[in-house]
């Protein structure tokens, strides 16, 4: 918004210029500089000549689930592509973190005007993934380079125009969980926060970011004046095997990280989410989850189960349903809410993990 402002005020056009462009891209998704009617003729015909373009990222596939999941692969301007996922219901991954307060009233109004109550986006923040974790297609991929705030940004107002949303007035979730790692795109990824709150009209409340884990970046993180719900991928119960499936754990170890987890300041009725990829036979035993009882005793956490989303070239497993159920029940009976995600899109490769550019 102050670059946009500084933009107008460098050629001499007053301050609200800025703002009238930014209203162009963010709200009305003008496509096209030469149609920002709000600004003056010869304005646009400076800014075309200066080589400014306005629009959004291009919609270059779309995949769409019998769950009604919609995948989008979207093309950025130099040609590299990310994938954004639309889930008209969400995923139950929200359940229980404090947000859904007066949910049934108002989300029965918006299922009766547009047929369904949460959807929820999930937006990538870097071309592919340098983490590296074990069970995750996205890491098969290696990282390409950083999405700036606006292709964040962009990859959300492309969706949103696609499906017709515009929020405030209906109701949108957005999580930080496509490809890649948001906090080691940190400053890009806090910058397209701020966008979405005060551009596209997205309550920062409404965001959750999840991280692998990069323990100095949550630390920052937890002093930012408006920042979205936070969820770190455990994946593991103790460090020998959060090690193996995540390597990462090597760098910032278990110990590190429950202690940034601890120190985290959460806001009135915000819980810290912890989410766990159960892995067959790897990780999904009784005395795992045990582990993790002692792990976030004394945090104000929840958990997300999610069963192995699986593919072809991963060595692992999916548990059976009876192995995760006993897993929840073990966290549950210790006094941790703990959730079970449904998998969204799985026939389309757009659940947790498979987002990997698959267009075959
Ligand atoms: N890089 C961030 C953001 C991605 S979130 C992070 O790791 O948190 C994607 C979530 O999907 C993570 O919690 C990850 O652990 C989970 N995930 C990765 N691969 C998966 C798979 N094959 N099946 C199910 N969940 C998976």
């Amino acid at each position: 918004m102050q670059e946009l402002t500084n933009l107008a005020l460098g050629s001499g056009q007053p301050a609200y210029r800025g703002q009238q462009l930014f209203d162009a891209v963010y709200r009305q998704k003008i496509e096209r500089l030469d149609q920002v009617s709000t600004l003056p003729l010869e304005y646009r015909a400076r800014l075309a000549e200066q080589g400014w373009e306005v629009g959004l990222p291009r919609i270059a596939r779309k995949f769409i689930s019998s769950d009604g999941t919609v995948r989008y692969l979207v093309e950025l301007a130099d040609g590299e592509t990310v994938e954004t996922v639309w889930m008209p219901e969400g995923d139950g991954g929200e359940s229980g973190d404090g947000s859904e307060a007066g949910d049934e009233i108002d989300s029965g109004i918006n299922a009766e005007r547009v047929g369904w109550r949460r959807a929820t986006i999930c937006v990538s923040s870097q071309v592919g993934c340098a983490v590296n974790c074990k069970f995750c297609f996205t890491a098969l991929l290696g990282v390409k380079r950083n999405l700036e705030a606006g292709e964040i940004v962009g990859q959300i107002a492309a969706v949103l125009r696609e499906q017709g949303v515009e929020p405030p007035l209906q109701r949108v979730n957005i999580v930080f969980m496509g490809m890649g790692e948001p906090f080691l795109n940190y400053d890009n990824f806090m910058k397209s926060v701020r966008l979405l709150a005060d551009g596209v009209g997205i309550p920062e409340s409404r965001m959750t970011v999840s991280t692998a884990g990069i323990v100095p970046r949550i630390h920052d993180f937890g002093h930012e004046p408006l920042r979205p719900k936070l969820a770190i991928s455990l994946n593991g119960s103790n460090d020998a095997l959060r090690s193996e499936v995540m390597p990462l754990n090597r760098k910032w170890n278990l110990g590190e990280l429950m202690k940034a987890a601890r120190e985290f300041p959460l806001r009135a009725r915000e819980r810290l989410t912890f989410e766990y990829v159960l892995l067959a036979d790897v990780n999904d035993a009784p005395e795992q989850a045990r582990e993790v009882v002692e792990l976030v005793r004394g945090i104000r956490a929840k958990i997300n189960l999610i069963a192995l989303n699986p593919g072809t070239e991963l060595p692992y497993r999916t548990p059976e349903q009876e192995r995760v159920l006993a897993f929840q029940r073990i966290l549950v009976a210790a006094g941790i809410p703990a959730f079970v995600r449904r998998p969204r899109g799985r026939d389309i490769f757009a659940a947790c993990g498979q987002l990997k550019r698959t267009v075959e």
